[in-house]
């Protein structure tokens, strides 16, 4: 490595560390590499292939006592599927890979497999390999996911233009109003258990993609894993554009709305700074976005000047940063 400034990680950032691998390792010509939900590598079909991989350690990503297995396997597989979701493709396969405890009980991995087996049976995507070893105390888990598109069909993070719309499918903040439910052990009502579901049980947007993807005058997308207030920076950055987004026009769950109203919790904080939704964010013409018929709701434009505009916002708005563990502006 060059010799730099940053003494440690959280100096350095994740996006740091990442930008640092990228400059060592540029994508070969024609190839889309880091930088994106997936790679898409073109094929002599015609076809192009996507892939990606995401790990969950225990301890960062999942506490043991708090997810049930299922779930977690569920969840596993869902987060990479999210990621073919996010290009507009169509995932076909997964390889999964795991460190576990000498002391984990069977019966921990068995439902661990069922949520995973369920999932993948849903979106019809095999598990066709992977690795396993031994771990000293944690278990860690890693995700591969292949998925494919037509040629040049992949809908990049680098497409936004001056004048589309920002949009988003779904709605935000229901899973990080679950994961606050979790934290502070509130009581759960039907409302409160639909959004820890959310957070748990999240449903790629793999449908939504395809159309997306097959829809003249949609340009970026993503998949939001780390909230829009992060997430949109991706899309800005790798555009080279800027953004005005209209805080009180982002879709919010009645649920979430409730929940938020009785225990006086700042619904849009969680709508933007909360990650882990899964929804797909999107930037179109507005000719294509009267067109659409994929659900979804306009939050913004995309404009010719850096940085994001959040109109209407009542606090700081911020994503979160793995290394620093703290929101990042
Ligand atoms: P996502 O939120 O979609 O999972 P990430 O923010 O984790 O994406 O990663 C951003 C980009 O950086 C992706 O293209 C990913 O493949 C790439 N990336 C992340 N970590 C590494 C690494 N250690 N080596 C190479 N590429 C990486
Ligand atoms: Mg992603």
């Amino acid at each position: 490595m060059h010799a730099s400034k940053e003494s440690n990680l959280s100096d350095l950032g994740e996006f740091g560390l990442i930008g640092r691998i990228r400059e060592r390792f540029p994508a070969p010509e024609g190839v889309t590499g880091i930088g994106d939900d997936c790679a898409v590598i073109p094929q002599r079909s015609g076809r192009d292939t996507l892939v990606s991989t995401d790990m969950l350690i225990e301890g960062t990503h999942f506490l043991r006592r708090d997810i049930p297995p299922y779930r977690l396997g569920w969840k596993s597989a869902a987060v990479n599927i999210s990621d073919v979701a996010a290009m507009g493709g169509q995932p076909t396969a997964t390889f999964l890979s795991v460190a576990l405890p000498a002391d984990l009980e069977t019966g921990w991995m068995e439902e661990f497999l069922r949520g995973y087996a369920d999932i993948s049976r849903r979106f019809g995507v095999a598990l066709l390999g992977g690795d396993t070893t031994a771990s000293p105390d944690r278990i860690c888990l890693n995700v591969a996911v292949l998925g494919e598109c037509p040629s040049g069909a992949a809908r990049l993070r680098s497409a936004a233009r001056d004048g589309d719309l920002v949009c988003v499918t779904g709605s935000l903040g229901d899973s990080a109003g679950g994961l606050k439910a979790i934290l502070e052990g509130v009581a759960r009502d039907a409302d409160v258990q639909a959004l820890i579901d959310r957070h748990y049980l999240p449903l790629p947007r793999v449908a939504e993609g395809l159309r997306l993807a097959a829809t003249p005058g949609v340009h970026a997308m993503m998949d939001i894993s780390d909230g829009i207030g992060s997430d949109l920076e991706h899309i800005l950055e790798a555009s080279g554009v800027g953004a005005v987004i209209d805080v009180p026009a982002l879709p919010l769950s009645p649920a979430l709305r409730r929940v938020c109203a009785r225990l006086g919790w700042d619904a849009a904080a969680l709508a933007t700074g909360g990650g882990e939704d899964y929804e797909l964010l999107f930037t179109c013409t507005p000719e294509a976005e009267r067109s659409l018929d994929v659900p979804h709701t306009v939050i913004g434009v995309i404009r010719d000047l850096p940085g994001i505009e959040w109109r209407g916002a009542e606090g700081p708005v911020a994503g979160f940063d793995h290394f620093k563990k703290t929101p990042h502006p």
